[in-house]
């Protein structure tokens, strides 16, 4: 795979490319964006509160249904090769690659009863792959919004979450939570999303970083976390110990309050785990009610917490995204967290409009110093969820 283009085409330019190599026009241009999780980290799967927002960075899909059972599928980012599959030989073992995440959605919306008929789809996305952004989700809501606007199959925002969540889990067999999805389908423009991770409740709760003259700072350390899912499902499978010992449905039900407690039921490192997701719980509805009240340059020491947190207790982090973080804030970042399912992937930071060329330096010399690989440093902010454009 070549890299990703960081300015998104416009979707004409997409339409153009799509018409250059189906001959013939889409019916259209859908949009999704990645995500950055601004706090909340594991403890989706834990019917916990996660917090990410929606970035101006988005897969698009220029789509045109067909008259036949034939799916034709091209990514700029997998070298513009086409590949084609029969929808009825779809299977979950046999869809592979990039492919299994567009395939997965219409082999879900298959399951569901959702008649889907072929199409021809072309894909490019301005979400670094494999980078903690979700560049996954972005393709699978992308998707999925049309191919449900395409089929009229009418289904809501909501159970789109859970048909791009299906996806991941059954077809690409990432056993990831609603948290991606959700950001990606649900998010508003300046706002991040409040979500439950139990109920499915999602709430907009106001990010204006521009208006307090802050910026959000991804630095993506090139370290891919593809080959977590080992660290990840033992993660999962420790939280689920923990719940059990702990005599509670999921993690969520305990407090701060039960981990003295719990610290005596659990072996030393199940609760480390533990603690992780309890207050990081905490850590979220603490981020929401000041981002409300005193506003974003008050939760930096939430996000320094978060970070330690996951180091420390959950041991999600690595030494790229221990530098990134402790750079950032030795040099005048408000707080700084590794964001996403950890093992790699990007940190970010909250930082004064002002330092940023001072952080974006000191953390290119301090990476240059250790021999790592020159991390990609950007800004984001809260942009629009899951749309058609065109
Ligand atoms: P993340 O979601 O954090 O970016 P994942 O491992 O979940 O990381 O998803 C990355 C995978 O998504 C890639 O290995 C690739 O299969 C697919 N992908 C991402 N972007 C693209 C793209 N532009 N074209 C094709 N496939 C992509
Ligand atoms: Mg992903």
């Amino acid at each position: 795979m070549t890299g990703t283009q960081s300015k998104p085409l416009s979707p004409a330019e997409l339409a153009l490319l799509f018409k250059d190599r189906y001959q013939h026009s889409p019916d259209g241009v859908w949009a999704a964006p990645g995500r950055v999780n601004l706090i909340g980290e594991h403890t989706d799967y834990n019917e916990g509160f996660v917090l990410p927002f929606a970035i101006d960075r988005i897969a698009q899909v220029a789509v045109r249904l067909r008259p036949d059972r034939k799916v034709r599928l091209i990514s700029s980012l997998a070298e513009r090769k086409q590949v084609s599959v029969d929808l009825d030989q779809l299977h979950p073992g046999t869809m592979n690659g990039w492919t299994a995440y567009p395939l997965g959605v219409a082999w879900v919306l298959q399951q569901r009863g959702i008649s889907v008929p072929g199409f021809d789809l072309y894909l490019d996305s301005s979400v670094p792959s494999g980078a903690g952004l979700s560049s996954s989700a972005a393709i699978e809501c992308a998707v999925a919004l049309a191919l449900n606007d395409l089929t009229g199959a009418g289904l809501s925002r909501e159970e789109l979450v859970l048909v791009g969540q299906r996806a991941e889990n059954e077809v690409v067999g990432a056993p990831t939570g609603i948290l991606d999805q959700s950001a990606s389908l649900l998010a508003t423009e300046g706002h991040a999303v409040f979500l439950d991770c139990r109920s499915r409740a999602a709430e907009a709760v106001p990010l204006d970083l521009a208006r307090h003259h802050l910026r959000m700072l991804v630095i993506d350390t090139k370290v891919s976390h593809a080959h977590a899912s080992g660290g990840y499902a033992a993660r999962r499978a420790s939280c689920e110990l923990g719940a059990e010992v702990c005599g509670v449905p999921a993690l969520r039900d305990l407090s701060p309050a039960d981990l003295p407690e719990a610290a005596g039921l659990l072996d030393e490192e199940t609760f480390r785990r533990v603690r992780h997701v309890v207050t990081e719980n905490a850590r979220v509805a603490e981020t929401v009610s000041r981002l409300a009240t005193t506003g974003p340059a008050s939760i930096g020491d939430l996000l320094d917490a978060s970070h330690a947190s996951m180091r420390d207790d959950f041991e999600i982090s690595c030494p790229e995204l221990d530098l990134a973080v402790g750079t950032a804030r030795g040099n005048g970042a408000l707080g700084a967290r590794m964001t996403g399912g950890g093992f790699g992937g990007s940190a970010i930071a909250v930082i004064d409009v002002a330092a940023e060329a001072t952080v974006r330096q000191a953390v290119l010399s301090a990476f240059a110093e250790a021999d790592y690989a020159r991390p990609d440093i950007f800004a984001v902010s809260p942009g629009a969820g899951a749309r058609r454009v065109v």
